[in-house]
C-alpha cells in the first residue's frame, strides 16, 4: 500500500509518522497517511509565504490561465482520482459519487478561472478620481471535512490562488489521499509554494488557526469546531470563512403532488447518504397529504442500490466513518424510543463495512435529536403540521441556517414561505441545488462569508480604496 507524502514548496515530504486510511466499506487499508509535524506545518507556511511575493505579481490572466490549466489536469485524471476518493470516502463511482464529485470539481474551477476583479472606479470628477482595488491577502489556510473533500478543497484552494494569494491545505484525516493527488496535480501547473499539503491529526488544525503566518482561513467542518476555529483566529485577527454545519428544512405545502416530489426530497436528503451539509435534514409535510408523501417516499427509496461504492451498480455506500455511523444509529434508536415510526430502514447488519441502511422515520416531533440536530446520514424525519404560520415558525427554531426547501403548486405563495425561512440558500421544489456563479454559504451558527461568484472570490482579497 503507498505510503503518502505531504507536497512543500513542490517537493514530496517524508514523515516519521503514517496513519493508515481505512475503506468504509470493507476496512480494508487504502493507502498510508503522512502525519505533519508542526514543524512540516511552519515549513509549509514559510513556503507559502516566500512563493506569495511572486505569484501576488502574475496577471490576472496568468493565474486564469493556471486555473483552466488545472481543470484540463483534473479532467484528464478524473477516473484515477474518482476511484482513490470511492476507496476512502466510500461514496460511489456512480449516481451522485465519485465522478460526479470530480466533475463538480472541474467544473468550479472552470468558473473561477473565468472571474476576474478588475480595479473598480467609484468617482471620477471634480472631486478627483477614487478607485477600489482588490489585492490578495497572502497566506490562506484551507482546512476541508471528509463528506466532499476533492470538491471541497477546489472551492478553497482555487479561488484562493485565482485571487493572487498562496495555499496550505489540511484535508481531514479521514479522506487525506484524494487531496494529496490533488496538490501534486496542481502543482504540475502552478510555481512551488503556491499550493502546499499537510496531513494530520485535527491537532494540525488547532495550530493552523493561531499560526501567526497564515493570514486568511478557510473552513469547512462542522459548527462545533468552526466556533473553536473562530476563537483560536481572534489572536492574529485572521480572516475567516466558516462553512459549518446545517439542519436544513423541507416543507411540503396541501397543494404539492406526492408522486411528483418524491423523487426530489429523496435526492435532498439522501444525496452522498445524507453526508451533505445543506442536505434536507427535517421534512415537514402538511397533514392533508402527509400519508400520501410517506407512501411516495419509500416506493422511491425501496428501489435504490446501496452497496460497496467500487461496485458499478451502487448508487449509495457506506457512512465514511464509525463516528457518524454511531449518531445516527443512536439519533434513529431515540426516535423510534419517542414514538417514531420506521416506515423503511431503521436496523443496520453488523457489517462489514459502515452501511446504514436508507431510513424515513414517521410521527417524530421536535424534542429529538433526529429533529434537532444534524444527523448527517442516511435518515430522514417526517414531522407532520397542519398550519402554515407556525411551521415557519418551528423551522426557524434552530440555531442553523444553511438551506431549506418549500414544495408546492403555487409558486407565488412557495416563494412567500421561502422568504420567511432564515438561511442562506432556499429553494422552491428541489434541495440543494448549488452553482459555481451564485454565492453559498450559512446564516446563524452555519458559517459566515460566502463561497463561489465574485462574492466568493471576494473573501479571499482586501479591498484597497486609492484616492488619486
Ligand atoms: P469536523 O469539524 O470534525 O472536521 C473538519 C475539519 O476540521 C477536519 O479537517 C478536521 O481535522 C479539522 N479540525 C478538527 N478539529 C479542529 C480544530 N480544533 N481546529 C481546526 N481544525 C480542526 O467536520 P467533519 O466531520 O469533517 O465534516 C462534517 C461537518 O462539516 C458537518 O457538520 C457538515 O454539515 C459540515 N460541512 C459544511 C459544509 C458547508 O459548506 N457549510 C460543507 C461540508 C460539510
Amino acid at each position: 500500500m503507498e505510503k503518502y507524502s505531504l507536497i512543500i514548496n513542490g517537493q514530496k515530504v517524508a514523515t516519521k509518522r503514517h496513519d493508515p486510511v481505512l475503506n468504509p466499506a470493507n476496512g480494508d487499508v487504502v493507502g498510508y497517511m503522512p502525519v505533519a509535524t508542526s514543524a512540516n506545518l511552519d515549513e509549509a507556511v514559510a513556503a507559502a509565504r516566500d512563493a506569495f511575493s511572486g505569484w501576488q505579481e502574475t496577471s490576472s490572466e496568468q493565474r486564469a490561465a493556471a486555473c483552466e490549466a488545472i481543470a484540463a489536469k483534473l479532467e484528464a485524471h478524473l477516473e484515477e482520482l474518482a476511484r482513490l476518493l470511492t476507496l476512502e470516502q466510500g461514496k460511489p463511482l456512480n449516481g451522485a459519487g465519485s465522478r460526479f464529485e470530480i466533475g463538480g470539481a472541474i467544473a468550479w474551477t472552470r468558473h473561477a478561472a473565468s472571474l476576474d476583479l478588475p480595479i473598480e472606479v467609484l468617482q471620477d470628477g471634480p472631486g478627483g478620481r477614487i478607485e477600489l482595488h482588490r489585492k490578495p491577502i497572502g497566506v490562506v489556510g484551507s482546512i476541508t471535512p471528509w463528506n466532499w473533500p476533492v470538491m471541497i478543497a477546489c472551492w478553497h484552494v482555487i479561488p484562493a490562488i485565482r485571487a493572487g494569494n498562496t495555499v496550505v491545505i489540511k484535508p481531514s484525516p479521514q479522506t487525506p489521499l484524494s487531496t494529496i493527488r490533488l496538490v501534486e496535480l496542481i502543482n504540475e501547473v502552478v510555481p512551488p509554494g503556491v499550493v502546499n499539503v499537510i496531513s494530520g491529526e485535527n491537532d494540525i488544525g488547532a495550530l493552523m488557526s493561531s499560526h501567526p503566518g497564515i493570514d486568511k482561513l478557510t473552513f469547512t467542518g462542522s459548527t462545533a469546531t468552526g466556533k473553536k476555529v473562530m476563537s483560536s483566529a481572534a489572536s492574529t485577527l485572521k480572516r475567516l470563512t466558516l462553512e459549518l454545519g446545517g439542519n436544513d428544512v423541507g416543507i411540503v405545502l396541501p397543494d404539492a403532488d406526492p408522486k411528483a416530489i418524491a423523487e426530489g426530497l429523496f435526492w435532498g436528503a439522501f444525496s452522498n447518504s445524507g453526508q451533505t451539509c445543506a442536505a434536507l435534514k427535517r421534512l415537514y409535510v402538511h397533514d392533508r397529504l402527509y400519508d400520501a408523501v410517506c407512501d411516495a417516499l419509500v416506493a422511491f427509496a425501496s428501489n435504490i442500490p446501496v452497496g460497496d461504492g467500487s461496485d458499478e451498480n451502487s448508487i449509495l455506500g457506506p457512512l465514511q466513518n464509525r463516528a457518524q455511523f454511531e449518531i445516527v444509529a443512536s439519533f434513529v434508536e431515540e426516535a423510534r424510543q419517542k414514538g417514531g415510526r420506521i416506515l423503511i430502514g431503521g436496523n443496520p447488519s453488523n457489517g462489514p463495512g459502515h452501511f446504514y441502511p436508507i431510513t424515513l422515520v414517521a410521527d417524530v416531533d421536535h424534542g429529538c435529536k433526529l429533529v434537532d440536530l444534524e444527523q448527517f446520514g442516511p435518515a430522514l424525519p417526517i414531522i407532520r403540521y397542519s398550519d402554515i404560520g407556525e411551521v415557519i415558525r418551528r423551522a426557524n427554531d434552530n440555531p442553523s441556517g444553511l438551506g431549506g426547501s418549500v414544495w408546492g403548486a403555487d409558486l407565488a405563495e412557495a416563494k412567500r414561505i421561502a422568504s420567511a425561512l432564515e438561511c442562506g440558500s432556499v429553494w422552491i421544489n428541489k434541495h440543494g441545488a448549488i452553482q459555481p456563479n451564485v454565492p453559498f454559504g450559512g446564516i446563524k451558527q452555519s458559517g459566515m462569508g460566502v463561497e463561489f461568484g465574485i462574492d466568493g472570490l471576494k473573501e479571499f482579497t482586501t479591498a484597497q480604496a486609492v484616492f488619486a
